[in-house]
């Protein structure tokens, strides 16, 4: 179909897809939002399911009421509704189901787009999204939201192969250093690898395909990553070495937060974009604690843990020497016949003195409220960049994806945590939780509200991620201008 790109006077026409996972939507619908602040006209492409329970959970209505020219889009993400999505769903699925439809769904949505569609902004997992640009001649930048260090070690994956590093050997010293990743030489074990790279079969199918996404990311027009100069600019420069235009705009929802507070003040209502019930009680209960005795405990929206694993943790913390605010989602305990679900009623029972424990947190105000003093953490991305916005300490256990790697850079690098990776015991739980909560606990406040205060200055006027995102804002537009004009 003919597209009308005549007019030139109206804002750019932006198409936000992100993968349908509560992580990958929160930062995206983020920068959508900045985006609708700049006046842009805003396409948020959602799959039905996450859509249902963004209305579900959220005041959706409200992003168009407070912008006019946002609106939501919904295609199917390849699955029946009624499929549980839960697990390792997304990958096994990915390429025999999802793509196919998704990708047919999405070229038809930007075919139909009145005004037409100058600029995509997709995930930079769901590659075939660049295939569709091309074939329709609308430019596409990819935004990555995993961290720029994990994204740079799948760029690498090849190089690692081919250098012998990989596979590791099954009964080798995990703690060996890689030292084909270009900026990481110094740090980076094979325990921080990403969990594939730990099989002996470097023909895994869920490491190539990420391998695949993440070399077809570069050939965008440009890169957007959730991070800032002043927390990843050692990565980003190799980064750069592959694809020159990168935009560090993060942390995001801290860039937000000043835009949105220099418009309309502190007050201003800000958007919730969560996939399950929020449960606010813990607020209340966490206003009762005294400043920085709680340690916060979150595995973020995809990560199960087995029923062992769960009551480990909580013993670790029962017997440490803190409060403790434990989050445990709706079936992400995996035991037999309902054992799982069993035991959260049991620990909340037994934990009533020392612990409160809810379904889903509202986790931005929970990490900003004067009551937490440390975040036990899987270190999903966002979780991470929260943590490192609100000044909270970590103790990180990571599970899979980027979080390995993430993990690392926390303790390694920032210093700002302690890593428990590979480990889930009751003692070194509690060792751990009284030494950041405790025992270290200056070092580690000190440390964290430095990093704090550094990475607030960057989505400040003049601050890096500021300019950077300004500098997006105007390449857009410029770019839009550019397909007007065919
Ligand atoms: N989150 C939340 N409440 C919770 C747990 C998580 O609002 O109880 C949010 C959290 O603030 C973060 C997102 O869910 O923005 C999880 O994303 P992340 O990248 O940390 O991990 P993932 O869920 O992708 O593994």
């Amino acid at each position: 179909m003919e597209q009308d790109r005549s007019s030139q006077s109206r804002p750019p026409h932006v198409l936000v897809f992100p993968l349908p996972l509560q992580g990958h939507i929160n930062s995206m619908i983020k920068l959508a939002e900045l985006l609708a602040i700049a006046g842009f006209k805003l396409t948020f492409l959602n799959s039905h399911h996450n859509h249902e329970r963004l209305v579900k959970f959220n005041n959706i209505a409200a992003h168009s009421e407070r912008y006019p020219g946002f609106q939501f889009k919904t295609i199917t993400d390849g699955l029946p509704l009624n499929h549980p999505r839960s697990g390792s769903w997304f990958l096994d699925m990915f390429e025999d189901t999802m793509e196919l439809k998704m990708k047919e769904s999405l070229r038809e949505v930007l075919v139909n787009s009145s005004p037409p569609v100058d600029c995509i902004i997709g995930d930079g997992f769901l590659g075939f999204a660049l295939d569709v640009a091309k074939e329709l001649g609308i430019p596409i930048i990819f935004f990555r939201t995993s961290s720029p260090c994990c994204f740079w070690v799948y760029h690498s994956i090849p190089d690692i192969i081919q250098a012998g590093e990989l596979p590791i050997n099954g009964s080798e010293d995990m703690d060996r250093l890689i030292t084909t990743v270009p900026g990481m030489e110094t740090y980076l074990r094979c325990r921080d690898l990403p969990t594939f790279c730990r099989k002996l079969d470097i023909e895994d199918s869920s490491m190539k395909l990420v391998v695949k996404q993440t070399r077809k990311s570069l050939q965008a027009d440009a890169l957007i990553l959730n991070t800032a100069e002043e927390l990843d600019g050692p990565i980003l420069s190799q980064i750069r070495t592959k694809c020159p235009r990168v935009y560090a705009v993060g942390p995001l929802h801290a860039q937000l937060n000043t835009r949105l507070n220099a418009k309309h003040g502190e007050s201003y209502d800000h958007f919730s974009n969560t996939l399950w019930e929020v449960d606010k009680s813990c607020i209340f209960w966490l206003n009762k604690q005294p400043n920085r005795s709680v340690i916060y405990v979150s595995f973020g929206s995809i990560t199960s843990t087995s029923r062992e694993q769960l009551v480990e943790l909580w013993y670790g913390l029962l017997n440490s020497k803190t409060k403790f605010l434990l989050v445990v989602r709706p079936n992400s305990v995996i035991g037999k016949d309902g054992e799982g679900e069993d035991v959260v009623m049991e620990l909340m029972e037994k934990s009533k003195d020392r612990g409160y424990i809810v379904n889903w947190a509202p986790q931005e105000a929970v990490l900003n409220h004067p009551a937490i003093g440390g975040f036990f953490t899987h270190n999903g991305w966002n979780s991470t960049l929260e943590s490192i916005v609100a000044g909270v300490p970590m103790i990180c256990w990571p599970q899979f994806a980027d979080q390995h790697v993430n993990s690392r850079v926390v303790s390694e690098v920032w210093k700002i945590g302690l890593d428990m990776k590979d480990v889930c015991d009751s003692k070194i739980v509690e060792k751990m939780v009284n030494d950041v909560m405790v025992d270290r606990k200056e070092e580690f406040a000190k440390s964290a509200s430095e990093m704090a205060k550094v990475t607030n200055q960057c989505v400040n006027v003049g601050g890096s991620s500021y300019s950077n995102l300004d500098c997006l804002i105007e390449d857009i537009r410029i770019m839009s201008l550019k397909t007007h004009k065919k």
